[in-house]
């Protein structure tokens, strides 16, 4: 039976508030699947199983696949769909409630790499909950918004370049490895998507006080029109004038902006502010 006559048959209506856009290409799951670097002795953890198209590929590939999906409706679907296998189990839960300690058990403390066709409603909460966890996330492919991949990718000075730009590349290395158009979806949305793929970091940044560079990236871009020692001293409750003085000595201009500024140099702002202590109530 089609993936078509599978959803006709259980009566399954798409419900656009779940960002429901489903992907039934073979060719296209077969890229993203490419695109995650998922093999055999991989745990994967999906994010949102739809109709379970792609869970049912990557299980075909991965040693194990855990997929979430908030939408129980999807049940008779899902259990057509991936009734062959032995790899894929779904967890029907709002994956944004779904605990450290949770994901660890059902991933059995394993590394594991998250793959996912994002639902466009939850897109920033989803990336930030997995690059700042302490769970042992290998990498994300993610199919996005291809604006919101624009700005992971960003470069310093854009006007793409943000906070999560930043929060990203703590994490690690992103790279936009296809643009999907619209039509590969089903509804269609009225956006066209990238996929995402952001590898881990193989040795972490090195940085006196990780909260406080989260802190002044925050900072750097609270007020994109002020300068980087307006909102530092505002948002770090510190002198104007002494952090201007500190800002020069440090070798960047004083009407420095946020947006300007590369990782290494919040890292190297951010370490000068702890050795300060003037990011003692962080
Ligand atoms: N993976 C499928 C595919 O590629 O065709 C479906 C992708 S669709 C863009 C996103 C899926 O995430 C939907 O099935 C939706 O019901 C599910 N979803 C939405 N919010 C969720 C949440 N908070 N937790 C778990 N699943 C969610």
């Amino acid at each position: 039976m089609s993936i078509f006559d599978i959803l006709k048959q259980s009566n399954f209506k798409f419900k656009k508030n779940l960002g429901q856009n489903f992907i039934t290409d073979k060719n296209i799951l077969a890229s993203i699947c490419a695109d995650s670097q998922v093999s055999k002795s991989d745990i994967v953890l999906e994010i949102g199983a739809g109709a379970g198209t792609l869970t049912l590929m990557l299980a075909q590939i991965a040693e194990r696949v855990i997929a979430f999906e908030i939408d129980e409706t999807l049940k008779p679907v899902l259990s057509e769909v991936l009734k062959d296998s032995n790899t894929a189990e779904i967890k029907y839960l709002n994956v944004l409630k779904a605990s450290d300690e949770e994901i660890s058990a059902l991933t059995e403390n394993r590394p594991f790499k998250v793959v996912a066709n994002l639902p466009y409603y939850i897109t920033a909460p989803l990336i930030m909950r997995f690059i700042e966890s302490t769970l042992p996330v290998q990498s994300l492919t993610l199919t996005l918004q291809k604006e919101v991949a624009e700005r992971i990718t960003a470069l310093p000075g854009s006007s793409e370049y943000g906070s999560i730009t930043l929060a990203v590349k703590i994490f690690g290395d992103p790279q936009i490895t296809r643009i999907l158009k619209r039509d590969c979806f089903i509804p269609s949305p009225n956006v066209d998507s990238a996929v995402v793929h952001i590898k881990k970091r193989t040795t972490p940044i090195i940085v006196k006080d990780i909260a406080v560079l989260r802190k002044l990236i925050r900072a750097g871009f609270a007020m994109r029109r002020k300068t980087l020692v307006n909102n530092i001293a505002t948002i770090f409750n510190v002198d104007k004038n002494s952090i201007k003085q500190d800002i020069g000595k440090l070798g960047f201009l004083q009407t420095v902006r946020g947006e300007d500024l590369s990782l290494e140099e919040y890292i190297k702002i951010a370490d000068f502010l702890v050795d300060m202590n003037y990011a003692t109530n962080h």
